[in-house]
């Protein structure tokens, strides 16, 4: 039996973060234990068809937590990135607009600009009508009929592949509010005055993928960390892992439905770790190049596989090509002739209607045994790297701090 203060489970960006945090302060009685053969978990890039290429999905960098950036920083420093603001449009059959759609709806046709205009001024949001509390009913709440069928409902279909109506309302609290005063005016003016939810200006490795700041990171940790070891045991009362590793304190970054617990943990508990769902994504690289000035499209068009393409030369340096992103569910269903492609099962935390509930369970229980959740799959929140990262340093502060004597 090894013997650790802290077992990591994942060296994607929660797990190195937090391992790194630790080095840093002082603490060297740690292990980070990993699947993979490499590190960064989705965040990973691979060199395809002689440039770099985001296998995990498209990634970009945009962080909020100034603490979070120095942090970054100090392994792939500021000049070895460049920083772009967003340019991404969404393709609905024959016109292509800018995004975000409610401020763009200029773009269209006159008489599609009729009906778009028509949709999300006579939403319910509008009228101060109650919010729902399932997601599809939030999108004609928020929206109106015709944009949530033309574009909101197909998109989320086709990203999530569930009934949206199973899954909740509580995670677009964080998205910006546009009011339709704002969308008139990007009307009038024919320019957007709405906010962008995310990555407005961000930044992307000069000469690499977006996988390369966190494989420095994965070095620095050297033999701290071992590959090729996924966790199948951990004994909850005595924080053995695999039968051969014991650490005071797990701190799991790695799906709760992958692991076996032992020697048995409640039901409830069970049954709250069997409701977390996620959904997987193909993606696929295709070496044609495409003009257009966006970084990437979205594809609400269910008679095309993907929804999401992203046009890497326009964010990639000397690069050529585009990959698309397509749940795994919709991949099957379509051709794979075009190859190479890679799965990411664990690709999304669906944000189910009961999750909160369950993900609280689930903390609490295991938090109680010294074991705790952190980053995507650790507490099963939708998160960006950057919050992943901002979360693990405060973890690490927080426990070095507590348990510095122990
Ligand atoms: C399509 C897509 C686009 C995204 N775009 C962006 C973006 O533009 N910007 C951004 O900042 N973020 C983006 N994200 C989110 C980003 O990928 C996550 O925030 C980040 O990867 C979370 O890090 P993590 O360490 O919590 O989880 P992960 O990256 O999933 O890491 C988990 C690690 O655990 C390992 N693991 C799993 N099971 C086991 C096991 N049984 N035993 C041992 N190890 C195991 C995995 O191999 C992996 O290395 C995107 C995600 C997706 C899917």
């Amino acid at each position: 039996m090894e013997n650790f203060k802290y077992i990591i489970l994942g060296a994607g960006p929660a797990g190195l973060t937090f391992a790194n945090r630790l080095l840093a302060l002082g603490e060297t009685s740690f292990l980070v234990l990993e699947k993979d053969q490499e590190a960064g978990g989705l965040c990973k890039s691979k060199v395809v068809d002689g440039s770099p290429l985001d296998i995990g999905g498209g990634h970009f960098l945009e962080v909020k937590n100034r603490k979070a950036l120095a942090f970054i920083f100090q392994f792939m420093p500021k000049a070895e990135w460049r920083q772009y603001h967003r340019v991404s449009t969404i393709r609905l059959d024959k016109s292509e607009i800018d995004y975000p759609f409610e401020s763009n709806i200029w773009q269209f046709s006159i008489r599609n600009q009729l009906r778009y205009l028509y949709s999300i001024l006579t939403a319910g949001s509008v009228f101060g009508k109650p919010k729902p509390e399932n997601f599809k009913d939030w999108i004609i709440w928020k929206f109106g009929n015709q944009i949530a069928r033309d574009y909101m409902i197909p998109y989320n279909e086709k990203v999530w592949s569930v009934n949206l109506k199973t899954m909740g309302t509580y995670w677009l609290n964080k998205l910006p509010k546009s009011s339709s005063k704002e969308i008139v005016l990007s009307y009038l003016q024919k320019k957007s005055k709405v906010a962008i939810p995310a990555h407005a200006l961000f930044y992307y490795p000069k000469n690499f993928g977006f996988g390369e700041v966190w494989k420095r990171m994965a070095k620095k940790l050297g033999n701290k960390i071992r590959y090729n070891e996924p966790i199948e045991s951990i004994h909850v009362h005595n924080k053995i892992i695999n039968g051969k590793y014991h650490g005071s304190f797990i701190i799991t970054t790695i799906p709760w439905r992958v692991v076996n617990f032992l020697p048995s943990i409640p039901d409830d508990i069970y049954q709250a770790i069997d409701s977390l769902q996620y959904s997987s994504i193909r993606v696929s690289y295709y070496p044609e190049q495409i003009q257009t000035h966006a970084q990437w499209t979205y594809v609400p068009n269910k008679s095309v596989s993907y929804h999401r393409c992203l046009y890497r030369s326009n964010f990639c340096t000397n690069a050529r090509g585009y990959w698309t992103e397509t749940n795994k569910k919709r991949a099957e269903l379509h051709s794979t002739r075009h190859q190479p492609f890679w799965i990411n099962t664990f690709a999304y935390p669906l944000n189910t209607i009961k999750k909160l509930e369950a993900t609280k369970m689930i903390l609490t229980y295991f938090s109680n045994k010294q074991i705790f959740g952190l980053g995507r799959w650790g507490e099963w929140e939708h998160m960006n790297s950057d919050i992943a990262v901002t979360k693990a340093i405060e973890m690490a502060n927080a426990m070095d701090k507590k348990y510095h004597l122990l």
